[in-house]
Formats: structure tokens, sequence, C-alpha cells
């Protein structure tokens, strides 16, 4: 024993034992960035832009993130993506421009700057915005490099660029044009002490005591006959519930729940009340009456006959009673006062039953023209309040009065509560020339991935209401048009706009605060309209969705380098009722079809319980974190193996999971590198004619993977790619093919055919499995790819895709011999699976893998009983039916073809086959044992001779040192 264990020893230098200076674990943290510098050193953004001149286009447009505050996982999860993507399709050879963006303009910025600098206005908190948003542009930047996102980082599209600004106004322009823009009433939050619009980030709730009133708008005397022949003579009211008596000059409509009960009472003193079925206890126990019911009735038998009812103070004015699934049954009466110029809820009723958006209030919070009744005229609401309870009293229309502490919308600035007032803000009519419809039609022209997102972002959008344009903001770009100052009416031509324009696009939105008025129209013009006012520019500015929307106009139009319509769009479902939405309808004015040829919609990022990551929960995972853990190919395989049809889970769990995968991948591509230290793949490939079967076979897996691999890109079915990866490294490769040619790598000559043969096949996979992983591990695949390409002359992420078809067909032409009648025109995955030829040859290998368990496990039984330690002490004697044996059609042939070959007959394919030192086919042997393969009987024993030192294979030859036959030809 300690003889051999010496000459082991000595006999080791004679193998071609692994070796590679690839680490077995990744050095991410230190590895990582640099690849990072060099990509920057060498170009890679620049190069990978202008890549494949000429070729077929790919465009993936980058929805553009805000630029403000650090990348959180939601925002590395959609770049990683749209990176994998877009590596995917240069890699099959496209010319793949990616010109990343941001989003620059808006409120948060606006108050965050304003926030760190009071006081400032005008250009100068422009000027402050726009450092702001370029700060965080550049720290994102780097945030996304570091991921290892390629694309064109030096040359990125901004909305606060001046040529985005300009396009913008122009963009506004060909609406204004087109007839699409309208500017009437919307009801918004409203300081009367600040006399300014309140964005929601900028509206506290405080608590405030309020009355609390049930108000009497009398039936109208009409519907009372209709619907209750015996009240005709009665005062039946509806009882309505409101805390703002303010606004109750300004209803418009009592609100009804359709699909509720409803009773008629009567109370004490002889009147007759409708409320809700549900409410009335409540009512009985506040009001403390018995309100016997005198009828129970369904919305719907009241809405039938279209009744009106009465105000309660205003003589004239009968207002209609309206179905609206707003009305709550938790608290009130069920009825509900509606008055569209003072609720943002009540105004969107308001809008959807065109009722009138009635809001006679000025800036500071005074009832104004219009009002009735005119005593209310000057007055201060707050005072009217006061009025108003009065005048019910006045009228016996006030039923109940108490009060009630509630959380009421404050002012975050002077802390005073707020009103909602109706003021004139910019719109695009979304049902001009069936706007609205025929971009939800042309949703069915768009791919939609997955399939089930097609409903949904048509459902955001059919349920859209309007689309208003305009913010009473400073940090935007301004609405182009002049107001007159006496009358209100607005001059907005095309010449104004593209004059803003040209100066915008030289100075930027700041040239908006120096221009005047004067520049912008003949002097001393007045109002066309009341000939007497004089115009000033229009404040407003416009919706950052409208900026962003048009990105197809301002950038993919703009740029020659990309396209128009983009090939791929790729957002969170948010978006559905965002950037998607605001992108499609402009691209409808603009262009008359859709921006996007294909949209995949993801998840958001939520913890292991499913809830949405925020601050306040504590569950915020930064990308950092999981590169700290994962390194940045774990964070973009993690990325890749999300369904994003749901939502993208991170977990403890899911790490190790991703962990333990990259382990599997990357300790396969270091075992395969290490046995090619040797090879030069353009001096050591064996001709695929003489190429062992065993080989040939992990080939043809190989090419088969390929395909597979290649069409889940094709599908963006990126689990699918991930799980592929994955388990042809563990399974696959590894269990099988791997672990059967180590004794020919380690042990055989090493330049002879029999391991030359193997590293053909290991250089082969290594190289298609580098190129293949390359857009999800792309450090990884450019750590391998420099190790194993001897004169790499560029960047995997420029290298394209290898391509194994011509292989196939040369292995086929092989396999075949004369059958060359096969024609090969299509790439499809599809047409390698259902070749006749390749079913056939990989049933006969499923077949030999059938029989492979078999045999294996009987060694297993032996082993167990301490019969052998390893499968190399076992001698196997077969005795193979040529007319029982299972699958003999495949493999009769199979086996007669490998014994006209010289390279590796039957018995020595069964001895690598099987990793044993022994095989004997012998059909007459006594006392064979059956195994669970049909037509298989096998005996199996210790090997006889001695183990040889070099390559522990069993062998009878009788050398001096024990060394087998094999060996001591080699070790000569
Ligand atoms: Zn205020
Ligand atoms: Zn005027
Ligand atoms: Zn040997």
């Amino acid at each position: 024993m300690a003889d051999n264990e010496k000459s082991e020893r000595s006999y080791k230098d004679t193998l071609n034992l692994p070796q590679t200076d690839f680490p077995i674990r990744p050095n991410a943290a230190v590895d990582d960035p640099a690849l990072v510098a060099r990509w920057e050193q060498e170009k890679l953004y620049d190069k990978a832009f202008s890549l494949h001149q000429g070729a077929e286009k790919y465009v993936l447009h980058d929805g553009p993130p805000y630029a403000n505050g650090n990348i959180h996982v939601g925002h590395a999860y959609n770049k990683i993506l749209k990176d994998i993507v877009t590596k995917f399709a240069r890699m099959k050879g496209m010319q793949v421009p990616v010109t990343p963006g941001w989003d620059c303009h808006g409120l948060p910025i606006e108050l965050k700057v304003t926030q760190e600098n009071p006081g400032l206005s005008g250009a100068a908190l422009k000027k402050a915005c726009r450092d702001y948003a370029q700060r965080w542009i550049d720290i994102q930047r780097q945030e996304f490099k570091r991921l290892g996102v390629v694309m064109d980082w030096d040359h990125p599209y901004t909305t606060m660029s001046f040529e985005y600004e300009a396009a913008i106004i122009r963009a506004f322009g060909v609406f204004v044009n087109k007839g699409y823009i309208e500017r009437k009433n919307k009801t918004v939050p409203w300081c009367p002490s600040d006399q300014t619009v309140l964005a929601a980030a900028e509206i506290e709730y405080q608590e405030r005591k309020d009355p609390s009133l049930y108000v009497l708008f009398p039936v109208e005397e009409n519907a009372v006959s209709a619907l209750w022949p015996e009240l005709r003579d009665k005062e039946v009211s509806f009882v309505l519930w409101t805390t703002t008596p303010w606004t109750l000059p300004l209803n418009r409509a009592v609100l009804i729940k359709p699909h509720t009960d409803y009773v008629v009472v009567k109370s004490n003193d002889d009147r007759y009340l409708i409320l809700g079925a549900a409410l009335i206890d409540k009512v009985r126990a506040l009001v403390q009456q018995e309100l016997p019911v005198v009828h129970t009735f369904s919305a719907e038998y009241l809405l039938a006959t279209k009744p009106f009812a009465h105000h309660p103070f205003i003589p004239d004015l009968k207002v209609p009673v309206i179905a609206s699934g707003t009305v709550q049954l938790n608290e009130g009466t069920a009825l509900v006062h509606c008055a569209p110029g003072c609720g943002p809820e009540d105004y969107e009723v308001g809008v959807e039953h065109a009722l009138e958006i009635f809001s006679p209030i000025s800036p500071d919070g005074k009832y104004t023209e219009g009002i009735k009744p005119e005593a209310l005229l000057g007055m201060a609401v707050s005072d009217g309040q006061i009025w108003v309870i009065k005048e019910l009293a006045a009228q016996k229309k006030l039923f109940y009065k108490t009060s009630l502490r509630h959380p009421y919308p404050h002012c975050w600035r002077c802390r005073n509560g707020l009103i909602f007032r109706a003021t004139k803000q910019w719109f695009c009519d979304l049902s001009r020339d069936n706007l609205k419809q025929k971009s939800v039609d042309a949703i069915d022209t768009v791919t939609m991935i997955p399939a089930a997102s097609a409903n949904r972002f048509k459902a955001t959008l059919e349920g859209r209401l309007e689309w208003c344009l305009s913010r009473q903001r400073v940090w935007g770009v301004p609405i182009p048009a002049l107001v007159c100052d006496a009358c209100d009416f607005t001059f907005i031509t095309a010449e104004l706009i593209e004059q803003v324009a040209v100066g915008v696009q030289q100075q930027g939105i700041e040239y908006w605060d120096t221009v005047t008025v004067e520049q912008l129209m003949p002097k001393g013009a007045t109002c066309t309209q009341c000939k007497k006012g004089t115009f000033a520019k229009e404040r407003d500015i416009l919706d950052v969705w409208f900026e962003s929307g048009v990105s197809h106009y301002a950038v993919l139009r703009e740029n020659p380098a990309l396209a128009f319509p983009a090939d791929m769009y790729l957002e969170g479902k948010d978006q559905h009722r965002a950037w998607f939405q605001s992108s499609l309808l402009t691209a409808e004015v603009l262009e008359g079809k859709p921006p996007f040829k294909r949209i995949i919609t993801h998840g958001f990022t939520v913890d292991e319980q499913g809830k949405k990551m925020s601050k306040s929960l504590g569950n915020v995972v930064t990308p950092e974190q999981m590169m700290a853990q994962l390194g940045t190919d774990g964070l973009r395989l993690w990325a890749a193996s999300i369904d994003y049809a749901d939502d993208a889970v991170i977990s403890p769990a899911l790490t190790e999971n991703i962990k333990e995968v990259y382990r599997k991948i990357r300790n396969t591509m270091r075992f395969l590198l290490s046995n090619l230290y040797d090879f030069d793949s353009s001096r050591d490939v064996v001709a695929l004619d003489a190429l062992l079967p065993i080989d040939r076979y992990g080939l043809h897996e190989l090419i088969f993977i390929n395909a597979k691999i290649r069409d889940a890109y094709e599908r963006y079915d990126f689990t699918d790619v991930v799980h592929s990866l994955g388990d042809y490294c563990s399974s696959g490769l590894s269990a099988l093919y791997l672990d059967i040619i180590k004794d020919r790598l380690y042990v055989e000559k090493a330049d002879g055919i029999k391991r030359r043969s193997a590293q053909t096949v290991c250089w082969y996979i290594l190289d298609t499995m580098t190129h293949l992983m390359a857009p999800i591990l792309s450090f990884t695949a450019e750590q391998l790819s420099d190790h194993y390409q001897n004169d790499k002359k560029r960047s995997i992420h420029l290298q394209e895709f290898a391509d194994l078809m011509l292989l196939w067909e040369q292995l086929n032409a092989a396999d075949k011999r004369a059958q060359k009648d096969i024609s090969f025109q299509t790439k499809a995955f599809k047409h390698i699976t259902e070749t006749m030829h390749e079913q056939q040859y990989m049933q006969t290998w499923q077949q030999l893998l059938q029989l492979r368990s078999a045999v294996l496990k009987a060694i297993e039984k032996i082993r167990e009983q301490g019969i052998v330690k390893h499968s190399l002490e076992v001698k196997l004697t077969l005795n193979l039916d040529p007319e029982a044996l299972q699958g003999k059609e495949l493999l009769m042939p199979f086996f007669n073809a490998l014994d006209n070959q010289s390279s590796q007959n039957v018995k020595a394919f069964f001895e690598e086959f099987f990793i044993v030192s022994q095989v004997v086919l012998d059909n007459d042997h006594d006392g064979l044992q059956s195994s669970e393969y049909p037509g298989l009987s096998l005996f199996v024993e210790h090997a006889q001779g001695n183990k040889c030192p070099r390559c522990w294979r069993w062998d009878t030859t009788n050398n001096p040192d024990h060394l087998c036959s094999r060996c001591e030809k080699i070790v000569q």
C-alpha cells in the first residue's frame, strides 16, 4: 500500500490535471467596480451604441426615472431587464442603440429646492432646480453603470435640456393646432390665505370641529304624485347630510346610491322624509324620533321618474337626482349634496354627468358675481357658513343640526383650512376625434407581454375621465399663451408657440421669465375679445406626464440613430396609468399610431410577505445590500429569474437559491476552463467526424440547449433562460457528460485524439455558454472570456452569439452519412427539435441513458455490500439480447456503427459510459443477474488484476509497477 501511494505521487506529473487561475469564488466587491471602470475606459458604451451599423435596428426606449434620490431596487430591476433585452438583441447581430433618459421637472424637486433655499423664485429657482436634478442624474448614472447596464451614458436625454424643453412646447403646439386643447373649470384644493392651489403633497390633515347638518331638499311635486299618490299634497323631502353648509348655494345635484333600499318616514312634525334604509336606525338614535316607515322602495323605483329636487333656499332652482356609486352607507343618510365647483369627487361626478362646474368664489375665498342668493355676494365663505345655517332654519329646511370633529385638509404653509374652488385649467380633449377610444383600440396592435397586461392597460385608459395639462407651479415647461387680465380670454397661436419654442431652445424655460408681453405681441395690442384688457403671460406649466409622454417625439424622432416607433417600452405596471398612457395618447395625436411595437410590464419589488418596500415598513432592501450579498451578477441573476408577470420578491430564501444557481454555473464554467489550459481552438479542434460518440452526444446536447435558451430569450422569458442555464450546469452537464469524460481529460495523452475530442466539445460548451449567459451574468461572462479567448479583441458584450446551426448541420451530415435530403433553412428551435433525424438520435440516447441508470443501480448494490468502493473497481459482464432488448431498433444500429469505427468500440464505449474498469460482452455467460432494463442481463463483480497507480483503473496486464496497458503507452 505504501509503495502504491508513492508511485501515485510520482505519476501525478504525467496526468493532465486541471489548471486555471479563474477564482472559485467571485471577488465581486473589488472585481466588479474594476470591470465597470475598464468598460468605461474601453468606451464600451460608445462602441455598443454604434455596433452593427446597417444591420436591422432594435430600439428599446428607456422610460425616464425621476432625477431625485438614489436608485432603489425597483430601478435596478427595471434597468437590468432592459439591459438583458438589449444585450441579447445586440449579440444576435442587431444594431441596438440605447439612449437612457431622465425626468427632471416637477413638484418633488421644486419642493425640495424651495425647502433648501427659501425665498428663491423665478429664474433663480429654476437654476437651482436644474443644478439639483443634474446632481442626481450624475449620481444615478454612476449607480446604473455599476449594475453593468450598457447604454449611451454620455449622451442621455433629459426633459430639462433646452432641446427637449423646446420639443415639449412644439408638441403642445401640434395639440393646439389640431384643436385638442381647451381651457375650462376644474375644482382644485385651494388655500384662501396664500391664494394658491395646493398639490396633494402640500395638504395636511388636522382635526377640526364643523357643523353637521341634516338638510331638506323637497322632492318635486310631479314626482311625488307619481311615486306615492297618497302623499301628493304633502311635502316629501330628501334628507342630505353636509358638514360644509357654505357650499350649499353651489349645489347642482342630489346623489343617490344605485341598487339600494330607501324609505319614506314620517317625522314628529308630520313631514315626510327620504333616507337610506340602512341608516334609518342611526338617524332615529341621533334625532330621538321614532320616524315610522311609510314606504320602502329601491333607488331604481325613484330614478325611473327622473325626479328633480327643489333647492332648500334658492327659489327657482331645481336640481337633478343622480345615481352615483360614490355614495357611502356608513354615515349620513345615503343621499349626498353634490357641488361640482367645490369638491374634488363632486367635480368628477359633475364631469361625468355634464353638470355645471359652478364656482363663483374669489381667490381670497369670497362669493363673487353670479352667486345666489345675492345677499352672499362679496361675503367670505367662512361667514357664508353661518349665513346658510340661519337661512336653512328660516326656511324650515334644517331637519337637524349638531357638530362633529373630523380630519379636515389644511394648508401645509399657513395651517389654515382649505377650500375647493374651480379655476381655469388647460385640458387635452380626450373625446376629440375619438382620441381615447382610438388609443384603446390601438393597444390591440401592440404586443403586450405578458398578454394579460393588455386588459389592464385598456382598463386604465378607458377609466380615464380627462387629462388636465396645467399645473400652478414653477419648475416645468410654461404653457405658451397670453391671458387677458380683464376678460380671461386666451391668446395662443402657432406663431406665438413657435416664437416661444425658439426662445426656449436657446435659453431654456427661463426664457419665459425674461421675455416681455410686448416682445410676444404687437405693441399696444389689446384683447381682441373685450377690446379693453391687456395681456399677461400665462403662469401655468405643463403636466410632467405630458413632458415625458412626448419623449417619442423629442427623442425617437429627433435622434437619427434611433427610430419611431420603438421596438420596446419596458416599465413597471404602475406605468399603465402613467407613462405608457401619456406616450400612447400623445403619439396618437402627433403620429396617428402608438410609439411602441411591444410593451413588457413588470411587477413591483416586494418583501417576502408581498408587501411593497417602504421606509415606514422598514423592509427596504437597497441594490448595494443585494450586491454585497450576491455580487452584481447575483443581483442581475435575481432580476432575470423573476417571473415579471408577478411582483418581484426579495427574500432570504430566494437569495440563497440565487447563490446556489450562480455557484453551479460558475463551478461548471471553471471546470471547463481548467481543462482547456493547453487547448488552442485554432489548432486543436477535432473534426466532427472524428469525435468520440459521447462527445458527439455532448455536442448535440449543447446545440439543443443553445437553441432552447435562444428561444427563451426571443420570448423574453428570462425565467426560462435562468432555469435552463442552471439545469444544464447541474444535471445535464456535470452529472453526466463532464463526469464521464473526466478520466479521458486527466489521463489520456495530452494531445491525443481522445483528449482533444473531449476538449473540443468542452471548448464549444464554454464558448457557447459564456455568450448565452452574457446578457444576464455580464461580469462573469466578461471574466470567463478574458480567460479562454486567447486573442480577445473586444468585450463579450460586443461579440455575437456562437452560431451552432452550422455545426449542427455538419454534425447531422456526419451522422447521417448519405442522407443529405433534409434541408435546414430556418434557425428556429422548433426546427431542430422537430427534425426527424435529431429526434431519432436523441431517442437513441434516451435509451442509452436508461440503460446506464439500470447498470448504475446494480453497481450501487454491490457497493452497499462493501465489495467495491468506487465504480472503477467494477467488472461488468453484459448480455444484450438482440431480440428482446428495449429500443433494439435504435440501439443495435448504434452498437454496430461503433464497432465499425476505429475510435471506440462498444466495449470501450461502455467502460467509459458506465465509468467502470472492465466490460465483457458475453451472451452465453452463466448466472447473469437480470436487470430493470428489458433485454439486459448483467453480472457485477470486483475487477480483476491490479489498480493502476496512475489512472486507478483495474487492469490484468502484468507490469512491474502495475501500470495499466493504456497508461504504460502514455507514460513511455
Ligand atoms: Zn395657506
Ligand atoms: Zn379681454
Ligand atoms: Zn492507467
